[in-house]
């Protein structure tokens, strides 16, 4: 295999390996947290349609440096050891760059979801998740899933009931999963947490002008030509809160069967309505479509979102790739070969281990959630609304005492100024401080380290360092 055609877990150990040659490590340690710990494979049966069916899924423990560990579950076709590894590696390396406590893990189950009818996949979900609780793969303090790609809250509710099924007196059970419905101690703002963090990311990203000038970019993200491929989860919410909320233009959008063009730009919610009513994304109107979808990842733009699979950019397209910014929505979209590549011809990159962080900074606030048995805001809400009503009416009073025209608010900002945070507002605003904090730490050392030539090293060092330090306390004997 040439160093160009790497397995994703080869792809994830160069980036890691780059930034390891920076950091003076204690002797074995690198190879310590570079190496996945476990992994766990099963095959079970499920009786369908009148037969036996044999399915395979895994279960990677990459580092349990803290436990539990944490990452997705995905249903593919495409699911292998190799692609399971390679992502319990990125959550590792994520959930560290984030400061969320948790090592790195991930599953997946071989399978094209849409073979089956409701019914089967809670079936076949709810089998799976048993061969993993009962080795304890699934576990509030041990090992924490969520969805990924091909799995959705659904599957969560239908994996913490089982939890619940094979554990009826644990107080904590509901822990043992994260990105479940609302209605099963999910928390508001999961769902769209990546798509939302993908924006706070690009958001702190535009706030340094010398960043943007890196980027050979100016201004904001108004009016910014963006290209997204994927109109999954993660990359349909990204779209549609940077189209609708930041002024960006949506011009492309890349989905398997093709993809579609406009550069008076796309309305994402009428896209996705669209290829969720015909099956595909052809034939939407008012848009040009293009049956070669990859190629449309090379169309000029500003800002280009591969929210779909990995290694989609590669030493073959790298040098075509007009974007001047590329934020990795997905988990390892850019191969080390062509980030090489961009990174010679000047292409920014804001890489996958930070920028897709949202979804498991927002586990990270629903499993607290389900272990402190509390919604947030639930006690301070109306204590912040009595207080901030106060204020409001001494600044009232005082504005009248001092003798000029009595200062009077208008509604909205009264409304607005009085009203104490709920749920989602606080999980909005703690995913904004992460992926600002996050950000602002990567860019120190992008800065003021000029052998840390990009994002991305800057990134696997802070993630490795932080690994790093926990070991000092680590029983190795
Ligand atoms: N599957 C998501 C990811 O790749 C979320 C993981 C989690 O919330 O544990 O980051």
């Amino acid at each position: 295999m040439s160093s160009q055609d790497l397995s994703f877990t080869a792809n994830v150990d160069r980036q890691f390996l780059r930034a390891v040659n920076l950091l003076d490590l204690p002797p074995g340690l690198a190879q310590q947290i570079r190496t996945c710990n476990a992994t766990y494979t099963v095959r079970f049966p499920v009786r369908l349609r009148e037969r036996i069916h044999v399915f395979t899924g895994y279960r990677s423990v990459h580092s349990d440096h803290i436990t539990p560990v944490k990452g997705g579950i995905r249903y593919s076709l495409a699911v292998n050891q190799d692609e399971v590894e390679a992502l319990a590696a990125l959550m590792t390396y994520k959930s560290a760059v984030v400061d969320v406590p948790f090592g790195g893990s991930k599953g997946g189950l071989c399978i094209n979801p849409n073979d089956y009818d409701d019914r089967e996949i809670e079936q076949i979900t709810r089998r799976f998740a048993y061969e993993l609780i009962k080795r304890d793969l699934i576990h509030p303090s041990q090992n924490v899933p969520a969805p990924d790609m091909g799995t959705s809250a659904r599957e969560m509710a239908w994996i913490a009931d089982e939890y619940q099924r094979l554990h009826p007196t644990e107080m904590d059970a509901l822990a043992c999963v994260t990105g479940k419905p609302v209605y099963k101690s999910g928390i508001a703002g999961r769902v769209e947490a990546t798509g939302r963090g993908i924006q706070f990311a690009l958001r702190e990203f535009f706030r340094e002008p010398l960043d943007v000038k890196r980027a050979s970019l100016s201004g904001s993200l108004e009016g910014k030509r963006v290209i997204v491929q994927g109109l999954g989860n993660v990359g349909f919410h990204a779209a549609q809160f940077l189209s609708l909320e930041d002024g960006a233009v949506i011009t492309g959008i890349i989905e398997r069967d093709g993809a579609i063009v406009s550069e008076a730009g796309l309305d994402v919610l009428a896209v996705k309505a669209w290829i969720e009513a015909s099956g595909s994304i052809k034939g939407y109107p008012d848009a040009t479509f293009l049956s070669d979808g990859a190629s449309v990842l090379e169309s000029d733009c500003d800002l280009l979102i591969p929210a779909a699979l990995e290694g989609v950019i590669h030493h073959k397209n790298a040098a075509s790739i007009k974007a001047k910014l590329i934020i990795e929505a997905a988990n390892g979209p850019i191969t080390a070969a062509a980030d090489d590549i961009l990174r010679q011809r000047g292409v920014v990159v804001i890489p996958d281990l930070y920028a897709n962080a949202g979804g498991v900074t927002v586990s990270y606030f629903e499993w607290v959630k389900n272990l402190s048995h509390i919604r947030f805001g639930r006690m301070e809400r109306r204590a912040q609304e009595t207080t901030q009503t106060l204020m409001l009416s001494e600044l009232e009073r005082l504005s009248g005492l001092i003798g000029v025209d009595k200062w009077s608010p208008t509604d909205s900002f009264k409304a607005n100024y009085v009203k104490g945070a709920d749920e989602l507002e606080l999980v909005r605003s703690g995913l904004d401080d992460t992926m600002r904090e996050a950000l602002q730490a990567m860019r120190e050392k992008w800065h003021e380290d000029e052998r840390v030539e990009d994002l991305r090293l800057a990134a696997y060092m802070i993630a490795i360092q932080k690994i790093a330090l926990t070991y000092q306390s680590k029983s190795l004997g």
